[in-house]
């Protein structure tokens, strides 16, 4: 007897069910994928028990005639490639044609459609059509996915619960709604509707489902939002990117983000973020992962350097909080009421003053904070400008020093600890075992605190975090002229917005905050 036997047709489909179909979330987004497809600008979601009970998707697209429909439910059957070549110019998301035929084959699955002529109804389960009829209805397609997993006991047993479930169905509806805000979603869990969408403009529906972000970049083929460094988190679930508009996961951009946001951001942060990158198609490869979450790229590095100079860039444009532009690049004027504020004479104007049309005024150190007015009364956090200030000039080459009138001695100090002091522009000499000198050192660091600055070194071995520890412990007060002169060193950062731990250096008051403020005692 033969040990080899081919395997019927429904098996074959169970087992590549596996790859494409793992869960109710899998499910939805290869049936909005279809729907999207298909055109419609309606895509209605329904789900019950996290899928487990019911997934249905009904949307207002092209449709299919009676013979399509047939054919669809079949594997590798499809309208959107013809031959391997259309692979690497793919306007479509789905290609393959095997969602439905795997959906089918581990589930009883009702296909209802219509192209605006003839309306079809196909009922399948477990893969095995089990009835076919004529059906009145609009044109577009509802697929109704019951009792999901109930021939394949293995795979039903690994599902997780009806609450994570759900939460997944959600994320992928919510990243369909972000990449097609002309769309119209709704998503119904049991009765209760937990998503919905009209079709808008881009902007108002990311803000629509995620709330309102900081920074925005907007360079031809990237668009995207960002969040403050300070709202960094621990997790990356609040990141989505699309490229193309399908939602995608890649390392490479994702640390290409985190490379843009440089010094801004802490070790293990995350800032949310939504990313649309428009590549040519045929610069990329989305037929690597079976359920087409993962892509890959022609030309890595390029895109690297440009989605980290984008980032980077939406730095340099103010920050937004709702509509309102909380701090503009600013220009400084000294007005002649405060003569000591004026910076010693030069032949040439020094490069910070910049045009003089808006008036910015210190006005008070109070505690670590400058007041200055400027088209409105800012805040300003002294240590954590200062912070920014040292940190750049630890990391700047050709950063002015301060030669100290008599060497500050340290013992007990490692190689490691004598190079990376050389590395920040210390300059010191050995004088004994483990003994060293320290003859200059950057100016921002006031050489009675230095050897604040160096245990913090010696503990926090990343320069941003020394700089800011240095400059959080702090507890001199700022003279106004001290003050004054953070402000102006601070004018010629490379960011001016927010310290090297990625807090903010400056808010505005408002007189509606000082009211809630008041209402509150
Ligand atoms: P693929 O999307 O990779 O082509 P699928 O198995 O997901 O494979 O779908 C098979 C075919 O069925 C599609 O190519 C499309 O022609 C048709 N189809 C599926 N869903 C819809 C829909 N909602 N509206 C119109 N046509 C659909
Ligand atoms: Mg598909």
């Amino acid at each position: 007897m033969n040990k080899i036997a081919k395997l019927p047709e429904t098996v074959i489909n169970q087992i590549a069910a596996g790859e494409v179909v793992e869960n109710s979330a899998s499910i939805v987004k290869e049936l909005i994928e279809n729907c999207l497809d298909a055109g419609a600008k309606r895509i209605n979601v329904s789900i019950q028990m996290g899928g487990q009970h019911l997934i249905e998707v009904e949307d207002d697209g092209c449709g299919m005639g009676p013979e399509d429909a047939r054919l669809s439910l079949e594997r590798h059957a499809t309208s959107k490639i013809r031959s391997a070549d259309d692979l690497f110019d793919l306007a479509t998301l789905g290609f393959r044609g095997e969602a439905l035929a795997a959906i089918a084959s581990v589930s009883h699955l009702d296909l209802k459609t219509s192209d605006g002529h003839v309306g079809t109804h196909i009922a399948v389960s477990g893969g095995a059509v089990t009835a076919v009829s004529p059906l009145a209805r609009n044109r577009g397609t509802t697929i109704s996915v019951r009792s999901l997993f109930f021939n394949t006991p293995a795979r039903k047993k690994f599902q997780k619960s009806v609450s994570a479930n759900t939460a997944q169905v959600r994320r992928v509806v919510e990243a369909a709604a972000l990449a097609n805000p002309e769309v119209a979603f709704s998503l119904k869990s049991e009765k209760e509707i937990i998503l919905q969408t009209h079709p808008e403009e881009k902007k108002k529906r990311v803000e629509a489902l995620l709330g309102s972000f900081a920074h925005e970049i907007n360079k031809g083929s990237i668009w995207g939002l960002l969040s403050a460094p300070i709202e960094a988190k621990s997790h990356r679930r609040a990141q989505y990117l699309f490229i193309n508009r399908r939602p995608v996961y890649s390392p490479l951009i994702a640390k290409a983000v985190q490379a843009g946001y440089g010094t801004r951001l802490a070790e293990g942060q995350y800032p949310p973020f939504v990313l649309f990158l428009e590549i040519d198609p045929k610069e990329v490869d989305v037929n690597v992962h079976p359920q087409k979450r993962e892509i890959r790229f022609s030309d890595e590095s390029m895109l690297f350097q440009l989605v980290e100079s984008a980032v980077a860039s939406s730095f340099e444009a103010p920050a937004s909080f709702g509509n309102k532009l909380f701090f503009d690049p600013p220009s400084f004027r000294m007005e002649e009421t405060l003569p000591s504020f004026l910076p010693p004479p030069v032949a040439e104007a020094p490069s910070w003053i910049l045009p003089l049309e808006i008036p910015v005024r210190p006005l008070a150190v109070w505690d670590r904070y400058l007041l200055i007015e400027k088209e409105g009364l800012f805040l300003v956090d002294l240590r954590r400008a200062s912070a920014r200030l040292l940190f750049e000039s630890l990391h700047s080459k050709n950063e002015e020093k301060q030669s100290l009138l008599s060497p500050i001695v340290i013992d007990r100090i490692e190689d490691e600890t004598f190079d990376s002091l050389i590395k920040i522009g210390i300059d010191c000499r050995w004088i004994g075992p483990k003994r060293i000198a320290v003859d200059a050192i950057p100016s921002q660091i006031e050489p009675f605190r230095f050897l604040d600055f160096f245990s913090a070194w010696n503990e926090e071995k990343s320069v941003e975090r020394a700089a800011s520890r240095f400059c959080y412990s702090n507890k001199r007060r700022y003279t106004l002229d001290e003050a004054n002169h953070v402000w102006n060193a601070l004018q010629n950062c490379a960011d001016r917005l927010y310290d090297p731990m990625g807090h903010l250096i400056m808010k505005e008051l408002q007189v509606r905050d000082f009211e809630k403020w008041l209402d509150r005692e």
